[in-house]
């Protein structure tokens, strides 16, 4: 039995041993295809010849200077390398270990900004339900998942609630999805008013919903519109861009497709691909002046910030990512998989929604399509379909829906940035035969 203590307990996964491109081997020798990057994070695949060679050249110089005594190379040239293709504004990079302490470090950096700047009343976050930002004490106050949440709630930060951008499940049928964005971006604003303008902070939301709901980009308009909400009211926008960013959606971020920018942004899974644990914080050259001319220091630390030998591993992953031209691949591939999901289940008497950019997908089950009703939650479909995947060969992220019915089972897919045609049709005629087993078995 496993000492290990993984999210269930009772344990009981295959023993992974070796990787080969989109490919992961059990100590079985069975080989599954990793349709979701784990949680899509291997966006590379695994065993990339050049990010093992990086990996090996910066061990054999450098592992590891704390940040309190040594700026290192690797840091420095992966700060330029993310700035200069980073959304406007954003000037300086704080280098973590992962999506949870990117965020973590994007609350308190929003938090010290306004105490710099004299306006300490601004305690308050917004974010939004159904969404997830990590799972540390900070991060987790603005999540909006709420069975996460509910054993730790008298543990978490004052944090609010609005509604998601979710037209499958919430636009009305006298509403154009613009005018649906609108509605539910509108909900910021009355939110602020509610709590008072002067005692907000930020407002925390990802850019394309990823696990929580399974891959749900905003409607067209929506995140223009909570931009200037934000401006108008002095407050904060931090995205979460920790698992759409990074290429996932076919643009570096995720936000280049809004036509917005961010004061404060978090990344991390693709940052590194999976070679080695790191994430980040990107923050704006407006939150670094008042810093400056405040009091001079950002007090967030950590022993692990800005490890060499996790900067020079991210930094080949985002060279490779561009001399290969990854993201047109991306594009490409993403465009096809779109086909083949529609072709599969766009007919399919339980898939009630296929939605999703570039490499990152989602199909929401449902007991009857024309309702929306989700499976009852007590069946347990996500977990089925994990389950028949692994058997299929096939990882793919699924999660359950919300008890209140307002979400159901979904399937969150990301394959790797270097899939083919080939390999996205494999993937969906698993994925597939694993949906359509989980659901004969559920009854
Ligand atoms: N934010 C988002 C949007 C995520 O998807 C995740 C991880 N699933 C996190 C934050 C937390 O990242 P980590 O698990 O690396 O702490």
């Amino acid at each position: 039995m496993s000492q290990i203590l993984h999210r269930s307990i009772a344990g009981g996964y295959p023993t992974a041993v070796s990787g080969e491109g989109v490919w992961l081997i059990d100590s079985d020798g069975k080989r599954y295809l990793d349709g979701s990057g784990g949680a899509a994070v291997s966006c590379l695949g695994h065993g990339h010849p050049d990010i093992r060679a990086a990996m090996h050249a910066q061990i054999d110089k450098l592992a590891y200077a704390h940040t309190s005594f040594f700026t290192s190379q690797p840091a420095e040239e992966l700060a330029e390398h993310l700035i200069a293709r980073a959304p406007n504004g954003l000037s300086h990079v704080f280098i973590c270990s992962s999506g949870s302490e990117a965020v973590e470090a994007c609350l308190k950096l929003a938090r010290h900004y306004f105490v710099e700047r004299g306006e300490p009343k601004r305690i308050q976050f917004i974010s939004r339900r159904q969404s997830y930002h990590g799972i540390t004490v900070g991060a987790l106050s603005v999540g909006g998942r709420m069975k996460d949440r509910a054993p730790f709630k008298e543990m978490l930060l004052q944090g609010h609630h609005i509604a998601p951008c979710y037209a499958y499940r919430d636009q009305r049928a006298d509403e154009t999805l613009e005018q649906y964005g609108l509605r539910v971006a509108d909900e910021l604003e009355a939110k602020i008013l509610e709590l008072g303008p002067e005692t907000v902070a930020a407002f925390v939301a990802e850019t394309v919903v990823g696990a929580t709901l399974g891959c749900v980009p905003p409607v067209p308009g929506y995140f223009k519109r909570i931009r200037e909400i934000c401006d108008r009211h002095g407050v904060l926008l931090i995205l979460d861009e920790v698992m759409s960013g990074m290429g996932r959606t076919g643009t570096l971020h995720a936000c280049e497709q809004e036509g917005i920018a961010p004061d404060l942004m978090a990344i991390a899974k693709g940052l590194g691909a999976g070679y080695v644990p790191i994430g980040a914080m990107l923050a704006s050259s407006q939150i670094i002046a008042a810093v400056r001319q405040g009091s001079g220091a950002f007090p967030h630390s950590q022993t692990y910030n800005g490890h060499p030998l996790a900067c020079a591993t991210a930094l080949a992953v985002q060279q490779v990512i561009e001399r290969d031209d990854l993201l047109a691949n991306v594009r490409r591939q993403g465009a096809h998989l779109e086909r083949r999901l529609k072709e599969r289940f766009g007919n399919h008497h339980h898939v009630g929604d296929v939605r999703g950019r570039g490499h990152f997908w989602g199909i929401e089950l449902v007991a009857d399509r024309a309702s929306k009703t989700p499976f009852d939650p007590a069946l347990k479909l996500h977990a089925r379909v994990k389950q028949a995947a692994m058997a299929h060969g096939l990882m793919v992220y699924p999660m359950g829906g919300t008890a209140d019915g307002n979400a159901g089972d979904h399937v969150l897919l990301a394959p790797p940035f270097i899939a083919d045609a080939a390999i996205m049709d494999t993937l969906v005629e698993r994925l597939g035969e694993a949906v359509d087993a989980a659901i004969a078995g559920a009854f």
